[in-house]
């Protein structure tokens, strides 16, 4: 073996090691003591001026936000007029991520203990209507059984429980979260591993947050190659971007800081390797997908795209490349660098953007646009899955970008056997030239194309959960990424000097801790519980700050 394979090899089994120990729970072994013993919740004192200025809003800090709404619950369950409301909350989520055989039973348990008024617990709040409403339906499997009655619910807690927590220890206790999680972190919380890909200014590193243990992916951005290459626009919009949304079909951004030459942003690991990889490189002789598997792909993707246009941004770059596996098969959305948010008030926006053989017809003439571009895009991906190659090139074919763009204008796909009557359907719908006539976004959400023949047996409750099992798992022992050698080296940048106005725009992307992938990494990895101690729960009355 060379040095160069021997290098992977040492760089693998590192990586792997360190993967193989956060799974199960087990970051905490795998942590740095002296790093843990950083995160410490600070005296009461030192950040009660905090009290006034904290994101104290209701729908963010007690739903949104994991701790604030961890916080409120212990809150409501220390308080007797509150304790049925919040076992009532409890037991409606766990009803929403139940598998469909359980759901039944679990109806029945919450309608008699809730919606009764001769139960102890009887829920007064809940109107009349949506009692009769459940109390007719709850035999029957649906996934929104209980949306309005969980709509009462928050309306409720919102008038009579709100003031409360404020008024108490739990929201004292938010508060010193608040003052942890604003404490921001750099490279030294973070030891890399070995390299997972390579991006226009930099490499991206597996990483483990040494004082949790878990692991991210850490993509660098190359200060002067940044400016060389006039990135600063496309880095700061895909900062933003990815710190807004929180789905888990799009990977998320837990910190973003700055090193002396690169930019950082700390996400969601994607252990799994690309659909791209996935399609051509792991059984050569047979590319592409089953459809099964490109329909439950498919499905993520939709989820993902919702979720992007709810949140009024155009992604502009979906292709099977960009679509990463997770450790267990689950597909996310990454490399937002090309999307763009609308405009307040604006409802299209223009520009030539994405990657030739995806771009939709009216992008590539030129007019204005909205979410439609990325449907196309998605009926490319789609028919590539299928077909392992893509609509308007033929396999292996080097073709001019002007040809393939008349091709997208001009030329109908062609469906060979392995695309079944449905795929095809669905297909022709999102590969449908023309923007008003195609399958999309529509009335705010994706039901028109979730309900499409294709995903007829498909159920989106439990995929929208995260609770599908996917049709493929990765291999834990494989390292789905080139080998080290062959992701290719930078040329050095020369000739590039930086100034303030570079700085301002390096402190600019160095915005810190995300809140929400913060929160969710504290609990996940058993911090938050460590740290959120009571009398007679480890800590001596004197210590409990508030
Ligand atoms: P660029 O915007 O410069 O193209 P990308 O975001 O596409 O950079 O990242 C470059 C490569 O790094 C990807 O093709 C992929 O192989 C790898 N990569 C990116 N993000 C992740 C992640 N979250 N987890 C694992 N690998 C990733
Ligand atoms: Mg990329
Ligand atoms: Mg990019």
């Amino acid at each position: 073996m060379d040095i160069g394979g021997l290098e992977t090899v040492v760089a693998n089994s590192a990586y792997v090691a360190a993967r193989g120990s956060v799974d199960g729970n087990a970051a905490a072994t795998m942590r740095d003591k002296k790093m843990r013993a950083k995160l410490f919740l600070p005296h009461i004192k030192q950040c009660e001026h905090m009290k006034t200025t904290v994101d104290s809003t209701f729908d963010s800090m007690c739903i949104r936000q994991p701790i604030g709404k961890r916080l409120f619950l212990q809150y409501l369950d220390s308080v007797a007029t509150h304790k049925a409301s919040c076992e009532l909350w409890k037991d409606m989520e766990d009803y929403n991520i139940s598998v469909e055989k359980d759901r039944k039973q679990k109806a029945q348990k919450i309608v008699n203990k809730y919606y009764d008024s001769a139960s102890k617990t009887f829920c007064k709040f809940l109107e009349e209507k949506a009692i009769a409403r459940v109390k007719a339906d709850y035999t029957n499997i649906r996934n929104d059984l209980f949306k309005e009655s969980e709509k009462q619910l928050l309306k409720h807690l919102e008038t009579s429980a709100l003031n409360g927590f404020k008024q108490s220890m739990y929201f004292l206790r938010y508060v010193q979260f608040k003052w942890l999680e604003g404490q921001s972190v750099n490279e030294e919380w973070f030891m890399d591993f070995r390299v997972l890909g390579k991006g226009g200014f930099g490499e991206v590193h597996a990483c483990q947050m040494k004082a949790t243990g878990k692991m991210y992916a850490n993509k660098k951005l190359n200060k002067k190659r940044l400016k060389k290459r006039k990135g600063y626009e496309g880095a700061i919009i895909e900062k933003i971007i990815l710190a807004k949304v929180h789905s888990r079909f799009i990977v998320s951004l837990a910190y973003a800081f700055q090193t002396k030459n690169d930019l950082c942003l700390i996400m969601t690991i994607m252990n799994g390797g690309d659909l791209r990889f996935h399609m051509y490189n792991v059984d050569e002789k047979n590319p592409g997908f089953k459809e099964p598997r490109a329909c439950f792909y498919t499905a993520q993707i939709i989820c993902g795209l919702e979720h992007l246009h709810q949140h009024r941004i155009i992604y502009r770059d979906l292709k099977p490349e960009n679509v990463l596996l997770d450790d267990t098969g689950h597909v996310r959305l990454s490399d937002l660098g090309l999307a763009v948010e609308l405009k307040p008030g604006k409802d299209k926006t223009k520009g030539y953007a994405g990657t030739p053989g995806f771009m939709a017809p009216e992008l590539l003439q030129n007019k204005e646009y909205d979410y439609t571009v990325d449907y196309f895009t998605l009926g490319v991906t789609l028919y590539e899955m299928i077909a392992a190659k893509g609509p308007f090139r033929v396999r292996g074919e080097k073709v001019e970008n002007t040809e393939v763009t008349r091709r997208i204008l001009n030329d109908p796909a062609s469906y060979t056997d392995s695309f079944s009557k449905d795929c095809k359907a669905l297909c022709e719908g999102l590969l449908e030239k023309d923007p008003m006539k195609r399958l999309g976004f529509q009335n705010n959400c994706c039901d028109e194309l979730k309900n499409q023949p294709m995903f007829k047996n498909l159920n989106w409750g439990l995929l929208e959960a995260g609770m599908l099992k996917p049709p493929f798992v990765p291999d834990p022992k494989m390292v789905y990424a080139k080998d080290i050698d062959d992701v290719g080296a930078f040329s050095t940048i020369k000739g590039v000097v930086l100034d303030n106005k570079d700085t301002m725009f390096y402190n600019e992307f160095s915005s810190g801790n995300i809140s929400i992938p913060w929160q969710e990494e504290m609990i996940e990895t058993g911090v938050f519980g460590e740290l959120n101690l009571w009398p007679g729960n480890g800590k001596l009355p004197g210590d409990l700050d508030p």
